[in-house]
């Protein structure tokens, strides 16, 4: 029987050394994720040895002041440093300084998986407390020439194949057993599977439920309903299903390959699993504020939980010189879809306080 993950009680590793207001930790993870943060060089032993796996989490991990989690990507003009001093790890800005954690990498990852004679990373990846596998090998979507344009799996290698399930369960058994930050939950994820691969996604799916850790799934909404409610039956604890762009005509334009998704279909996803058991992504960056808030209400409205992430360029797709948002933006997008999803009673996604780290919620 798998258990449902306990999204409050995250592993508390330090006390916070000063209470901070709300919109003091959103202001400061808002200008994290979008301005990154400079290196001193106090601290570059401290960055672990991490295998890249793609743009939006390839910043250093970092618990701020035991308040929150953040990916915040490595640039070296922010106004904020990362800094050591006398043993103790710091954010320093120009006005104060916060006390943080390095989250460690688990060196699992850079060990071969003995079966394939390849890194465990090409099978599993790690995002802070929670492993993820991905049934298939780049995404159908880039294979009919319908990538979504600012993805680095859809302009990324030009292959497309299915990934072996013994090899791939061999590499997220060996990151489980790994304590040196312990996986607390599973997600299966990755590009989005050919139609004749849909059995095999949910056999990877079923194989990760027998771990007996909670299991999560983030697929297309494009998805077949019959392969969302085999999950659902097989007790997937959590749905997240990304419309990305909440105007359709921004969708058809930047995500091809998820033109036909519908609010009404988004629906039809949610009414199925427990209210504020689905989420679903939004890019700030491109649309405008206004849009952005229509869709939180939407979502907020048919029980899904909004996501908010920032759009980071990644080079080699079509949107590699198109900029992220800014942090005020990011902020204030924030706290209205606080306040929104409140009056709905969800909350801003994800719920998993750690999965936080690289979209914008604390
Ligand atoms: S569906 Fe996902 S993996 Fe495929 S191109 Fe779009 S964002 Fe990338």
């Amino acid at each position: 029987m798998n258990l449902r993950l306990d999204t409050e009680r995250v592993p508390s590793h330090f006390t916070p050394s000063f209470d901070l207001e709300f919109n003091t930790k959103a202001m400061l993870k808002a200008c994290l994720l979008t301005e990154g943060i400079r290196l001193h060089a106090s601290c570059v032993d401290l960055l672990p040895r991490k295998p890249f796996y793609s743009i939006v989490t390839e910043g250093i991990e970092l618990e701020v002041n035991g308040d929150f989690f953040v990916n915040a990507p490595i640039q070296i003009h922010s106004p904020r440093e990362l800094i050591v001093n006398n043993g103790h790890v710091l954010i320093r800005t120009e006005k104060k300084e916060y006390p943080v954690r390095c989250l460690p990498a688990s060196s699992v990852l850079l060990e071969t998986n003995v079966p394939a004679n390849r890194p465990v990373s090409d099978y599993c990846s790690i995002s802070t407390d929670r492993a993820n596998i991905w049934p298939v090998d780049g995404c159908h979507f880039a294979a009919c020439k319908k990538p979504c344009r600012f993805c680095d799996v859809g302009f990324g290698p030009d292959s497309y194949q299915s990934m072996d399930q013994s090899l791939t369960i061999n590499a997220l058994k060996a990151v489980i057993q790994d304590t040196s930050l312990p996986v607390r939950h599973i997600q299966v994820t990755g590009g989005t599977p050919a139609s004749h691969h849909w059995d095999h996604f949910v056999e990877v799916t079923r194989q990760a439920l027998k771990t007996e850790l909670p299991v999560s799934v983030m697929t297309s909404p494009t998805t077949p309903l019959s392969i969302l409610d085999e999950l659902y039956e097989a007790g997937v604890d959590e749905l997240c299903v990304n419309i990305e762009f909440v105007s359709e005509d921004l969708r058809s334009k930047l995500c091809p390959g998820k033109a036909s998704v519908t609010w009404e279909l988004l629906e039809k996803i949610a009414s199925k699993w427990p209210r504020g058991k689905v989420r679903s992504a939004i890019i700030i960056g491109p649309e405008k504020k206004s849009t952005v808030l229509k869709g939180i209400r939407r979502m907020a409205e048919i029980g899904i939980l909004p996501v908010l992430s920032p759009f980071r360029p990644v080079k080699g797709t079509p949107m590699s010189s198109f900029p992220g948002p800014k942090s005020e933006d990011l902020y204030s997008i924030y706290i209205e879809a606080c306040n929104i999803s409140e009056k709905y009673g969800v909350m801003v996604g994800p719920l998993c306080n750690m999965c936080k780290h690289n979209v914008m919620a604390i």
